[in-house]
């Protein structure tokens, strides 16, 4: 008997080899092999005689090696070998290319199956192309792995074959101990789903197509299931922590509200309303406000934050850069002056107070993080220099945050968030309210699985001035016409981005090295110093042309960017670093270099960066390679309405590892399952509550509670 949690060395008839080659893929145990699940079937399952062969469909048939040779071709140079194969009605071809070793497995007069695609080659008729073969004798129970069936087809690496993880499974299922089904008999029933020994044989050995898509459904199930049991237990402990309740002075908000010079959107007030009276509560609010570029989240942030502070207690908002956090700051100057007595700035940079009505002042750093200690700071805006401290050896600590809000949450890992919001210390300290914003939309299947756990509150409009950016891809050959528009638009007092998909020029190659055609595009790949020399120096000399990007030092980066914000440059040349938040109404055009290097939720960012004025704004890309791809991405861009209509191509186009990024470790796979099965995802989440509503600790599902707990730790939740 096998052991699930036997390792593959100690299985009789897996060689070191590989063992070895099975470990490099993360295949260590006897669960880790079964765990690897074929990723479709070709149905072999009928054994056709070879005078019956068609063309076009996959077939398996029975036959004896008539006669064999391996060639090499002349214009490919690539090794064929060509078996004839005939059985009692007629005689077929048997084509593998680049498979020498097959000359010595391979002999003439063997009896043998072979399964595979068969095609009408042009010259030499109908024959089977790379078909999968085993030998009749080989098994004494004459029950076949590899044809004659469904065959399972396994993602294969170069030194792992679909065929040679059908040859290690297929034993080990065979005498595998009996596994204990930890989902509840409920759950299965509902669907009808195999309960966990026959899923396995199936998923790997069906014997019908339904069969096998039942198991992979039971197993989506039982990912999905945990997901959700994993998530609501996660806000269920968090209901029974302690936070400061922030109660809302309706008055005082009245009077916020009636200094801003727009009325808000009914989507901002719907989602403040939500924010507020969450963090009325004694327990911490865990949520994430979701907006399309320029809905106006800043500004739902910054009054929650007033809220706290009129409450006597601290919030601290973070935002992934200076820029960024620079310009939330001046939100409350701006819109807030007479509200906003003890506003702090503090990043790597900068750390000052603002004291209302035009009143700054600059701190040393460690006064200013002294002064947050006492509480006499009460709202506190800042980068990453706010949880990163302890390099220095100071953290900063605070006298009675209540309140923690995260500005385009996706650009910080999970545990950078962690250490900020206290999720996860121990019951009984106070924790803070916390919500992060995101301008990333994510499709709502999406979005329950990767933040199950949080709240969700969506801001779907941008307020009503708004024109929708006119965007158009530009063809090289209009590249003056486009500068001479821009001209014309600084003329009405407008302002221009340009990003570019680099720094600098990349240095050439080392010498003696080949030069590749890839090495070629990187060189003509457009870049910000270069640009910023043509059009300060040729195209527009008479333009207050500059340049940002990540190598400019912090502190001058901020002088340019309030420079731009003033309206002093005409022309700002940069790289990505303007792509998340950053907020100038007066900007009317975004001309985006090389295009095609950046991906649709990126290039949707750049275009959020203009149209967030009354002026009507122009999106205007460049391509150096216009492909079939890029255009086809580019169109999506232009049709896309909204960020959620974006995001859901982007997804289709990517799929959710890539939609993701890396930050989310665990999930992807999850998140592919969950985005597929809609239906399935909502079953879970609906079991998952009644089930937890019956037995919150899981006291009568012990085996369940075992399984929750390991994939708890696997995957990161919040
Ligand atoms: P984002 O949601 O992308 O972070 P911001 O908070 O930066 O958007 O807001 C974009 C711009 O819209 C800012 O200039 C802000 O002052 C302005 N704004 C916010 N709310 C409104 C509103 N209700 N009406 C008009 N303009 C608004
Ligand atoms: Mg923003």
């Amino acid at each position: 008997m096998i052991a699930l949690s036997q390792s593959l060395g100690e299985i009789k008839k897996i060689g070191p080899k590989t063992t070895e080659k099975l470990a490099r893929i993360g295949i260590n145990t006897a669960r880790d092999l079964l765990w690897h699940f074929p990723f479709r079937y070709e149905d072999f399952s009928n054994i056709s005689k070879i005078a019956d062969l068609e063309p076009g469909a996959p077939a398996t048939i029975h036959g004896e090696i008539a006669d064999i040779k391996g060639y090499r071709t002349w214009v490919k140079k690539m090794f064929v070998v060509e078996a004839v194969i005939a059985d009692d009605t007629g005689k077929i071809k048997a084509v593998w290319f680049n498979q020498r070793f097959l000359m010595g497995s391979l002999k003439k007069g063997m009896v043998l199956s072979l399964a595979g695609r068969v095609i009408a080659d042009p010259k030499k008729g109908i024959l089977m192309q790379h078909p999968i073969y085993e030998f009749s004798s080989q098994f004494s129970d004459g029950e076949s792995r590899h044809t004659g069936r469904l065959v399972p087809i396994y993602s294969e690496t170069s030194k792992l074959t679909s065929k040679t993880f059908r040859f290690l499974i297929k034993p080990i299922l065979d005498s595998l101990e009996k596994i204990d089904e930890f989902l509840p008999k409920e759950l299965l029933e509902e669907y009808n789903f195999p309960e966990i020994n026959s899923a396995l044989k199936n998923i790997h050995f069906p014997d019908t197509i339904e069969e096998a898509i039942n198991a992979k459904r039971r197993f989506s199930l039982e990912d999905l299931f945990l997901l959700q049991l994993a998530n609501l237990r996660a806000k269920l402990k968090l209901s029974k922590q302690k936070a400061y309740p922030i109660k809302t002075d309706k008055k005082y908000l009245k009077e916020l509200i009636s200094n801003l010079p727009f009325n808000l959107t009914d989507s901002q007030e719907k989602s403040l309303g939500e924010i507020l009276s969450d963090i009325g509560r004694k327990w911490p609010m865990n949520r994430l406000l979701q907006g399309d570029v320029g809905s106006g989240k800043t500004i739902v942030a910054a009054l929650a934050a007033l809220m706290a502070a009129k409450n006597e207690k601290q919030a601290v908002f973070m935002a992934p850069t200076e820029i960024l956090a620079s310009q939330h700051y001046s939100v409350f100057k701006k819109f807030f002056p007479e509200f906003s007595n003890g506003v702090a700035l503090l990043t790597s940079s900068n750390a000052k107070i603002f004291y209302g009505d035009g009143l700054e002042t600059d701190f040393k750093k460690q006064d200013l993080v002294k002064k947050i200690f006492s509480g006499e700071v009460k709202v506190i805006v800042g980068t990453h220099s706010l949880i990163s401290n302890s390099r220095s050896g100071q953290s900063i600590s605070f006298k009675n945050l209540a309140l923690v809000i995260i500005d385009e949450q996706h650009r910080f890992g999970v545990k950078q968030r962690a250490k900020l919001t206290g999720r996860k210390e121990k019951e009984g300290k106070i924790l803070p309210h916390f919500f992060s914003m995101s301008a990333t939309p994510i499709p709502r299947t999406l979005s329950i699985t990767v933040f199950g756990d949080l709240e969700l509150s969506i801001i779907d409009e941008v307020p009503k001035n708004r024109k929708p950016v006119i965007t158009k891809a530009i063809s090289p050959s209009n590249r003056d016409k486009a500068y001479a528009f821009i001209r014309g638009q600084v003329k009405k007092g407008r302002q221009i981005f340009v990003i570019c998909p680099r720094i600098e020029k990349q240095e050439l190659v080392e010498e003696g090295k080949i030069v590749t055609g890839r090495d070629i595009t990187r060189l003509e790949m457009k870049n910000v110093k270069e640009e910023y020399e043509k059009l300060s120096k040729k195209v527009f000399p008479d333009l207050e042309v500059e340049m940002l990007h990540g190598k400019i030092k912090p502190k001058e980066k901020n002088e340019i960017m309030n420079k731009f914000s003033k309206g002093e440059i005409d022309v700002l040349v940069s790289t990505s670093v303007v792509e998340v938040g950053v907020d100038i109404p007066n900007a009317t055009i975004m001309m985006v270099e090389g295009a095609e290097r950046f991906g649709l939720a990126q290039l949707y960012q750049f275009r959020g960066r203009v149209g967030r004025g009354e002026h009507q704004s122009f999106c205007f890309l460049f391509s150096d390679a216009p492909g079939k791809n890029t255009r086809e991405r580019l169109d999506s861009l232009m049709k896309a309405k909204s960020g959620f209509e974006l995001a859901e191509r982007d997804l289709e186009i990517r799929g959710p590892g890539e939609f993701l990024g890396e930050s989310q470790t665990g999930m992807p796979d999850l998140a592919m399952t969950a985005v597929r099965n809609p239906e399935l995802l909502k079953f879970s989440r609906d079991f998952a509550e009644e089930f937890l509503r019956k037995d919150p600790d899981l006291k009568n599902y012990p085996l369940l509670k075992n399984r929750l707990d390991l994939f708890e730790r696997n995957v990161h939740l919040e």
